[in-house]
């Protein structure tokens, strides 16, 4: 039986570890949002029905690939290729869950990232000092065995082979690791346990930067989408800026790509029912530059996303969003919401009086 803190955590959480995958598989494989285009919990803004809006309006968005057959694609949503449908708020798509990461399950994912780092540093810290010493070991092994100084650092093509001389101690470590575990079988520190550990470490530093990265944008209110979307917009006003210095003609393809990835979003506005009529519930109202519909100050923007206290991050708490199929929705800016209705019935009075 372990008796110390470190030996128990190192019986415990791996178990633990497991059963949070098996939920985390279970919770976000084929099931996020498949009801996002027509479903009424959704925030009419973000919602299209339809049989709401028959006329064809140029400003909507439609996507007609994969399984998405011409619906509209809400604000904030991208054309999964693997999954064959638009996710709100989409993020990436997950590899090892076989499906997208979107912002209901945000909370998820992060605490997933977050857990990452501690887990792997709790599991093998009684490895550190015994490994470090096989690698010292292991360098000096290299320097002095013959054939390894004849066949690595001898031979010119190492420089290249490990890319640089970091690399280079790197390989002779290995190989001398090789030869001492042949000569006395390794035990728990053989090399591919070594391995194993710098493995993790690295996971572990990914993870935390990820989970940083994400928190950072966050907090300014936006998705992973959100930035997608500012980087190709900039990428295509320097395409342009560079066209024009050359004086060559701007295709139309990047002047959409320009408008497309705007800081500008579209709506979908409803409208009271006095001015309502038949095929139009609602109109398509543009943004004004620069207005961040989404941008609610930090603290709230958190909130958003994570839910009111910190205790999402409990195993059992961030795994409970997603475990139904609530929608989840980010909600625009009070101020802005204001203009937006305001701007739908100021257009919608228009078009009676004429
Ligand atoms: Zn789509
Ligand atoms: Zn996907």
């Amino acid at each position: 039986m372990p008796t110390t803190l470190t030996g128990v955590l190192q019986h415990l959480i791996p178990p633990l570890l497991l059963t949070y995958f098996y939920f985390a598989w279970k919770i976000c494989t084929f099931e996020i949002a498949p009801q996002l285009v027509s479903d009424n919990r959704i925030h009419p803004f973000f919602s299209f029905n339809h049989e709401d809006h028959s006329d064809v309006e140029p400003m909507i968005e439609r996507c007609y690939k994969g399984k998405c057959g011409g619906r509209w694609k809400p604000a904030r949503s991208r054309h999964c290729s693997i999954c064959e449908r638009c996710r709100g708020g989409w993020d990436h798509h997950c590899p090892f869950f076989a499906n997208c990461l979107s912002a209901p399950y945000m909370r998820s994912f992060l605490a997933l990232l977050l857990y990452t780092v501690p887990t792997v540093f709790i599991i093998s810290s009684p490895l550190y000092v015994p490994i470090f010493q096989r690698l010292k070991a292991a360098y000096l092994y290299s320097k002095s065995d013959q054939y390894i100084r004849e066949n690595w650092w001898d031979w010119t093509y190492s420089w290249v082979v490990a890319g640089g001389p970091i690399g280079r101690y790197a390989g002779a470590a290995i190989l001398g690791w090789r030869q001492l575990d042949r000569s006395d079988g390794g035990g728990i520190v053989r090399l591919n346990i070594g391995l194993m550990v710098g493995f993790g470490i690295i996971l572990a530093l990914i993870s935390a930067g990820l989970a940083f990265t994400t928190i950072t944008l966050l907090l300014e209110g936006n998705l992973t989408i959100d930035k997608g979307r500012s980087s190709a917009h900039q990428q295509a006003l320097i395409a342009i800026e560079k066209l024009k210095q050359q004086n060559q003609p701007i295709p139309a393809g990047l002047i959409a790509d320009l408008a497309r990835f705007s800081d500008k979003r579209h709506f979908f506005v409803p409208l009271p029912a006095t001015l309502q009529k038949p095929g139009r519930k609602g109109i398509v109202i543009e943004t004004l530059d620069h207005e961040k519909p989404y941008d609610h100050g930090w603290k709230k923007n958190l909130i958003i996303v994570l839910g009111l206290e910190w205790s999402w991050l409990l195993p059992w708490n961030a795994l409970k969003r997603g475990m139904g199929d609530e929608v989840f929705i980010w909600p625009i800016k009070q101020g802005v919401e204001r203009r937006l209705r305001k701007e739908a019935e100021r257009k919608a009075t228009l078009e009676i009086v004429d």
